[in-house]
Order: structure tokens, then C-alpha cells, then sequence
């Protein structure tokens, strides 16, 4: 019997091994989808009185928050993530600068996305992390648009009497109502992951960019970068328990993808990362 014949088996398994890993490098090029992301600044948040959100320690200073939505274009359609606060806020910011919260916008985001060339009308998907107004102060834009909801913060907005945005426009929308995970695109590439505490129906975004790497937007699971700060479960989380097992789950998935985790509140991260109208990849 021959034995050169063994070669072409071992060649098959090193080329299986060498796909089998992280997607990088030359062998995949091509091959995966043209991801973008656009980063909009939608407000940013005085807040004079920390220690609501880090669970009662005393902090001096008032902290900024930035506030920031994103659009993820895919092959097959365009997703909102999150929305900002309502683009009155421009004229009309909530609170006054000694309150507790003081919340300003210095651009709507209906006129950041004009400078994109997007009509919100033309886009396929929305999802927003949570119900609260600097999250979901917008949705009301999307009025075509397929609404991706944890059923618990479906319930939460839109039957409740007083959901505290506007989304009269979306009454006649179509819903995806989720018990759990949510693969967006059908690759694997966008994909919304429950992460209860916060609210009972909090979501996060898991977004595979094909230069960038994976990332993770992390809505209100965290606040602050917990690479950077220590954490605390904010005074008005909705269950701690809750939150507390979705840092743990959403850390693995951040360690199993070496994936980096995007803080939508935190201001010095947030401020490296480029806003529309620069493109990501
Ligand atoms: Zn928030």
C-alpha cells in the first residue's frame, strides 16, 4: 500500500484547524459580510448626585454621562440601536443644571442621520436596550420600521399607561417579541442578548465588525467601564440579582469572543470611538 496517501488527509486537517479559529487574516477575507456602524452622540446627562448610580457611594463631583445611538448596516437591512432621548431635548433640555439629572442634546438625531443619507423611515429593524427615555426617546422616527423587544419591555412600553416616551407612530409597526436570544440578520454577525436587572426586559447588542472585531453595546448593563471603575448596581435597578448574573454572562461572552465591550454612557471611552459621519468597520 501507498503511503503518500497520508499527506493529503494531514493537509485537509491543517487547513480545517487554521478556519477553525478566530476569524482574522487572508483565509476569510471576502467571505463575511460588509458590516458598518455610525455612532450618534444623542445627549449627555449631568448628573450631580453619583451616588444614585454607583450604589451609594458619595462622589463630589458631578459626572457627565454621554448618550449614544447606533445604526448597523448590514447586506440585508439597516438596524437602530437605541435611540437617544427625544429630539425635542435639543430645544428643550430635561431638568436644570443644579437637579440631580440634567440632560442636553446639542443634535437631533433625525438630522444626523439625514447627514448619512438615511431615511428613518427606510429602515428594516429597531431595538433599544431598555425602555427608559434616553434609550428609547426616538423610536417614535421609525414608524416602518420591525420593533425587536424582550416581550417584558414590549409590555413595559407599550402596554403600560404611562411609558414616558411618545410611540404613538409605532402602534401599527410590526414586533418581534423576544424570550431570549435574537440573531438579527440570520449569521450569526448582530445579535441581541436578554441581560435582565436594569429593567426586566434590558437587552444588549452583540455586533461581530468585520475590522473592528466583536463588540458588545452594552445599553445600561454597565454604566461605567468596568475595565476602568469599579462597579454598583445603580439605587434604581429594577433587580439586582438579575443584573448581577447577566455582568457574569455577558463577561464570558466577552472573554470566549475576545470581544471589547462599548459603554454607551461612559464618556471617556465613548469619546474615542468616532461618531457619524465617519464609518466603522
Ligand atoms: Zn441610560
Amino acid at each position: 500500500m501507498k503511503r503518500k496517501s497520508v499527506w493529503p488527509v494531514m493537509l485537509l486537517l491543517v487547513l480545517i484547524t487554521a478556519c477553525g479559529g478566530r476569524k482574522s487574516g487572508v483565509a476569510e477575507k471576502g467571505a463575511r459580510p460588509a458590516l458598518e456602524m455610525y455612532v450618534f452622540d444623542v445627549g449627555q446627562i449631568r448628573v450631580n448626585d453619583i451616588s444614585q448610580l454607583n450604589g451609594g457611594e458619595e462622589v463630589e463631583a458631578p459626572v457627565i454621562f454621554t448618550n449614544t445611538a447606533f445604526l448597523i448596516r448590514h447586506p440585508k437591512g439597516d438596524l437602530i440601536w437605541d435611540t437617544g432621548f427625544a429630539d425635542s431635548v435639543v430645544h428643550h433640555p430635561l431638568g436644570a443644571p443644579e437637579d440631580p439629572y440634567y440632560s442636553t442634546m446639542a443634535k437631533t438625531l433625525a438630522s444626523q442621520l439625514k447627514e448619512i443619507g438615511v431615511n428613518p423611515l427606510g429602515v428594516e429593524y429597531l431595538a433599544v436596550s431598555h425602555k427608559h427615555p434616553d434609550h428609547s426617546g426616538n423610536m417614535n422616527l421609525f414608524s416602518e420600521s420591525t420593533v425587536i423587544l424582550q416581550q417584558v419591555e414590549y409590555e413595559a412600553l407599550f402596554e403600560s399607561e404611562e411609558p414616558g416616551v411618545d410611540l404613538e407612530s409605532l402602534r401599527d409597526n410590526e414586533f418581534i417579541r423576544l424570550e431570549g436570544e435574537h440573531d438579527v440578520f440570520g449569521d450569526g454577525s448582530v445579535r441581541i442578548i436578554p441581560t435582565p436587572g436594569h429593567t426586566g426586559g434590558h437587552q444588549v447588542l452583540y455586533v461581530d465588525m468585520p475590522q473592528t472585531g466583536p463588540v458588545v453595546l452594552s445599553g445600561d448593563l454597565w454604566l461605567f467601564n468596568p475595565g476602568v471603575k469599579s462597579q454598583a448596581v445603580p439605587l434604581f435597578n429594577e433587580d439586582r440579582s438579575q443584573t448581577s448574573d447577566s455582568w457574569q454572562k455577558i463577561t464570558k461572552l466577552l472573554n470566549d469572543n475576545n470581544a471589547t465591550l462599548w459603554v454607551q454612557h461612559d464618556r471617556q471611552q465613548m469619546e474615542r470611538i468616532p461618531r457619524s459621519p465617519e464609518v466603522i468597520r
